[in-house]
């Protein structure tokens, strides 16, 4: 079981991890998109890290955090990246609302959420060279784990084994949703930049759960 700390913890990781990563993910966007991913997602975080001690002072519900973080990426983050990622945390928090605290299936059901908000928003899925091919295989190890009855850094580290392999995959398939889509065959043989973000968060929160030593 996880509380607010742990929540803190992994949000301040994710952002630190991708402002670390802002250069890598313009570089991957450049090749195939408008090379602005790794500056909207720095955004996001800076955003975050911002908002994060105002948080912790006032909400003690996981989702009202969450829902924070979502509305925040929402509205101060442009490209398509700002709105996906806004939904994923907006569906996370919805499904946390009202919990102080969280076990591993929150956490796993939660970003099960998130991951179908993106895909109904984005009118995609797995397959399209996006963030999906991530966020779907990450999802379905984590809850293998969970099933397994692993703990929540065995099933992070799961997640982000499962996420750098569908990153792997990106890079076989053509893209046909995004702006990676315009350039049809060329996509081939790049890495998709938005499933990149996904594998560093979902690292990212495996480092906190690592050094906050979480069961
Ligand atoms: P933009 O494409 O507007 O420049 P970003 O560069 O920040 O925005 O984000 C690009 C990433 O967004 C892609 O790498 C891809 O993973 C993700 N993406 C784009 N369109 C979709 C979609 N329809 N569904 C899911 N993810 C998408
Ligand atoms: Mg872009």
């Amino acid at each position: 079981m996880t509380g607010k700390d742990f929540m803190i913890a992994a949000l301040e990781e994710i952002s630190r991890f991708i402002i670390e990563h802002e250069g890598a993910l313009n570089r991957l966007d450049n090749a195939i998109g408008d090379g602005d991913h790794g500056t909207n997602m720095a955004r996001a975080s800076r955003m975050m890290l911002k908002l994060l001690p105002e948080l912790i002072e006032t909400r003690e519900d996981m989702g009202e955090i969450l829902h924070q973080v979502g509305m925040g990426c929402i509205s101060e983050v442009g490209g398509s990246a700002g709105p996906l990622f806004g939904t994923f945390y907006l569906r996370a928090g919805m499904y946390n609302r009202g919990k102080t605290v969280m076990e591993p299936a929150d956490w796993v059901n939660s970003f099960k959420a998130g991951a179908v908000g993106v895909s109904q928003l984005g009118m995609s899925s797995e397959g399209e060279k996006t963030m999906l091919d991530a966020l779907f295989p990450a999802g379905r190890a984590m809850n293998e784990a969970l099933e397994a009855g692993k703990s929540l850094r065995e099933i992070l580290a799961a997640g982000a084994e499962a996420a750098r392999g569908g990153v792997e995959y990106t890079k076989t398939i053509q893209a046909s949703k995004g702006r990676a889509a315009y350039i049809g065959e060329r996509s081939l043989g790049h890495q998709d930049p938005g499933a990149t973000t996904i594998m560093l968060m979902i690292q990212a929160m495996h480092k906190a759960a690592v050094d906050m030593n979480v069961e």
